[in-house]
């Protein structure tokens, strides 16, 4: 193979990137009325037929259906503390509470301890959500013995937006780390030969996925193959590098066993059941223009090999 290229086994490039998931929390009644009333500086919990209290409200205690929602008071007992980098977290029992609440302490924490009475520290920021209620500060809060039914009609808050952001750095290693510099450096596909069964993996990895055997021969494969299946996406997501419609495939390259996952393009769109079958060859439409990245990308698409398969 082509010597000079930029990944060997003892370097491990890599990518930085972020993962984002957004996605719609559904709260349920009880989590919901816990957040509405938390606008109002009330702490709503559930309270079983037995008498158990749990806070933040739930709509099932121990299996069974909470018998009511109530008003727990904004003071409690330290059950247990921890300290980090970003401020002091604790378990709060609130007074009449069976269950801990874990947040923040805010304030002077000086004097954190289990047992250390805490009361309530509301934003004055309206819309904060579950931080309505911005933590707990020490103080002799007197015990308060009141929990009583919750007599509000506040409408819960059904539904929550929430984005969750992963940031992450990916290291290629050395197999994937290979394949990318081929592509860059020659537009070459590569992968690695199972030295038992002989089976051909696109991308390259440093064990066959069917004999668990370390591979090692690093061979060419072709930029041409068989369509093995294919959808085509009309739903639009988060993280779509194209715009739909377009057709996602999977595609065993001429010289492998493996599909690899890319898409079919260049003709009409709406032709596509016409057009395409399983089976049929495809071949690789090199991006043109432009330099190339190291990526699987730098393929724009597969084509339709028509009068062939
Ligand atoms: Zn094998």
């Amino acid at each position: 193979m082509t010597s000079g290229l930029q990944t060997s086994i003892d370097e491990a490039p890599a990518y930085e990137t972020t993962l984002t998931m957004p996605y719609t929390l559904t709260t349920g009644r009880a989590a919901g009325t816990f957040l509405a009333e938390l606008a109002q500086h009330r702490i709503v919990g559930s309270r079983s037929a037995g008498g158990k209290v749990v806070v933040p409200a739930q709509d099932y205690i121990d299996g069974e259906e909470a018998a009511e929602l109530v008003v727990v008071p904004g003071t409690g007992t330290v059950t247990a503390w921890t300290r980090t980098a970003s401020g002091a977290l604790a378990t709060i029992r609130l007074d009449g509470a069976d269950t801990d609440l874990v947040h923040r302490v805010l304030g002077d924490t000086g004097g954190l301890a289990n047992g250390a009475r805490v009361k309530a520290v509301w934003s004055s920021e309206p819309d904060q959500g579950f931080l309505t209620l911005a933590g707990f500060e020490l103080g002799d809060a007197p015990v308060a013995d009141a929990v009583t039914p919750l007599d509000s009609t506040a409408e819960p808050i059904s539904m929550l937006p929430y984005r969750l952001e992963l940031d992450y750095r990916h290291a290629y290693g050395p197999y994937y780390g290979r394949m990318f510099d081929e592509l860059a450096a020659h537009r070459r596909i590569v992968g690695v030969k199972c030295p038992s069964c002989q089976n051909v993996l696109v991308p390259p990895r440093g064990n066959c996925d069917a004999c668990f055997v370390p591979t090692a021969q690093v061979v060419d494969v072709a930029d041409t193959g068989i369509l093995k299946a294919f959808s085509v996406i009309h739903l639009e997501f988060e993280g779509q590098t194209r715009t739909p419609p377009y057709v996602y495939a999977e595609i065993t390259l001429d010289g492998s066993g493996t599909r690899l996952i890319h898409n079919v393009g260049g003709f009409d769109i709406d032709e596509a059941g016409e057009l395409l079958h399983i089976g049929m060859p495809v071949r690789a439409v090199w991006k043109e223009g432009v330099p190339p990245r190291g990526a699987l990308a730098d393929i724009d698409y597969f084509e339709p090999i028509l009068g062939e398969g």
